[in-house]
């Protein structure tokens, strides 16, 4: 199988750049956010709590996100493989996603982490927040929030699976085909 972790902070592109991967090799895209939003659009019981969180740019709980992603893990028995974007983001996620996906005989095959710096990642949000009309992108305070959970929260994911040897940084600024090719090749690399 192989299982890809998206990594970068908020703004960094992964939405983009996974909807591009899963095309190219055909794995099954778990987005934690966009599964957060739907379940918010459906008025669900999970998404009342996790609206709590979201509209303060906190994290939701590490227990509901993980048994969450789970369950989407679990429903997809014949996948070739996944992208996991934005997930994980702590190091509890982390650890929980090594042990679920050693039951099912596999791991993660690598981390691709898009690396944008700060001031860029701020414009960025702003303007998707106008387009989308995502709240937790129109407000400058809450974006910050966000920013400084990711340095303080989920940072430390790297380092977990820099540990593993799985790293890979990518330049997240540039062209959005050429920063495709950057992790096409990390991925293709034998
Ligand atoms: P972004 O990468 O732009 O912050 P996402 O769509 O990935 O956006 O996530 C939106 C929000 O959903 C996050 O700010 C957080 O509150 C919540 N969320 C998403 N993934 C997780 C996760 N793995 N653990 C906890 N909370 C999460």
């Amino acid at each position: 199988m192989l299982n890809l972790v998206l990594f970068g902070p908020p703004g960094a592109g992964k939405g983009t750049q996974s909807a591009k991967l899963i095309d190219k090799y055909h794995l099954v895209h778990l987005s934690t956010g966009d599964i957060f939003r739907a379940n918010i659009k459906g008025g669900t019981e999970l998404g009342v709590l996790a609206k709590s969180y979201i509209d303060k740019g906190q994290l939701v709980p590490d227990e509901v996100t993980i048994g969450m992603l789970a369950d989407e893990v679990n429903k997809s028995a014949d996948a070739k493989g996944f992208i996991f974007d934005g997930f994980p983001r702590t190091s509890a996620q982390a650890q929980a996603l090594d042990n679920l996906l050693s039951e099912k005989g596999t791991a993660i095959s690598m981390m691709l982490a898009l690396e944008v710096e700060e001031e860029e990642l701020k414009k960025r949000l702003l303007i998707r927040g106008k387009d989308s009309g995502r709240p937790d992108d129109q407000d400058p305070t809450i974006i910050q929030n966000r920013i400084n959970v990711y340095n303080a929260e989920t940072m430390p994911v790297k380092t977990f699976y820099e540990g593993q040897g799985k790293y890979h940084g990518i330049n997240g600024i540039g062209e959005i085909e050429d920063i495709f090719n950057s992790l096409c090749e990390h991925i293709d690399r034998p």
